[in-house]
């Protein structure tokens, strides 16, 4: 039987519905547009182009991952991010929308040039799109050596130098350098949360990427402790926040000496980025 995109685009809507996966029909259209490397205008416009036997089963292999619920952004490898294509494996959290509110905070208040730091850095998103957008010279921490390996393929992608370095928050990282400020996008789930979180979370995104500790806050305070440290005197900090964690980080802030602080809210109305500066 000769297999065209609409019948396989149909036929993986049908099964991903099935399943119960709420997505079904943009991951159909994602994996198959992944598969036949096309755009969606393809898609639509050449719906009756004819699929190879191997594409078709490319594409099968793809929707049996999606129906073991793992995120389409795992499977095709990649995730979009202000606007920029990053690659993305199960040692990295996937990119996030809402953490495009943190990046376009720094973007709007640091100046290209300036020196910035940023603990946990994943896929390195964030550190890249600063580099890339603002022309901020960014190094990179992160425990996960396979996580920095990502990032760097990141960087080296967008040809942006940004200095990732495998580091247990500031353990590697040299006080001779002074930074204008730090970014993070911490863990801040609480630990017991975690396995309320949908299956394709818990399942497939790396725990220690999402777990700050019993209360969520753990990596708000160990950042904070030290932080001051490698900052210049007036240095700014910018943390990404659980929806319920602006007063409970605002207070760490405060502690740690850090005055001018601002709570951002995301779309929804939620606490989701807090910044303030180094008195
Ligand atoms: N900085 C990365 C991101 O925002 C990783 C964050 C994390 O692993 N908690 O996607």
């Amino acid at each position: 039987m000769l297999l065209t995109i609409s019948a396989l685009r149909a036929a993986g809507r049908k099964m991903l519905k099935e399943a119960e996966v709420d997505s079904y029909v943009i991951d159909a259209d994602v994996l198959l547009m992944h598969v036949l490397g096309v755009d969606k205008n393809v898609l639509l416009m050449e719906s009756d182009r004819v699929i190879s036997d191997t594409d078709a089963e490319r594409f099968w292999v793809f929707v049996k991952k999606r129906l073991g619920k793992m995120p389409v952004q795992y499977i095709v490898g990649k995730c979009e991010f202000m606007s920029m294509e990053f690659v993305v494996d199960e040692n990295v959290l996937i990119p996030r929308p809402d953490t495009e509110i943190l990046v376009e905070t720094v973007l709007s208040k640091e100046k290209s040039g300036m020196k910035g730091l940023e603990i946990g850095i994943g896929s390195g998103c964030i550190s890249v799109a600063l580099a890339h957008h603002g022309g901020i010279n960014m190094m990179g921490v992160d425990i996960s050596p396979k996580a920095v390996d990502i990032a760097r393929q990141n960087a080296s992608k967008w040809r942006q130098n940004c200095n990732f370095i495998v580091s247990d928050m500031f353990a590697n990282v040299s006080h001779r350098t002074l930074f204008d400020f730090v970014v993070s996008n911490p863990p801040y789930i609480p630990t017991a949360d975690i396995e309320q979180l949908g299956e394709n979370v818990k399942s497939h995104e790396p725990r220690n990427a999402l777990d700050g500790g019993p209360d969520g806050l753990r990596f708000y305070r160990d950042i904070c402790r030290d932080v001051t440290e490698y900052m210049t005197p007036g240095g700014r900090i910018y943390f990404e926040i659980g929806y319920d964690q602006g007063h409970a980080v605002k207070h760490i802030l405060c502690m740690a000496g850090f005055s001018d602080i601002n709570i951002i809210k995301d779309l929804a109305g939620h606490d989701r980025v807090i910044h303030g500066t180094c008195s």
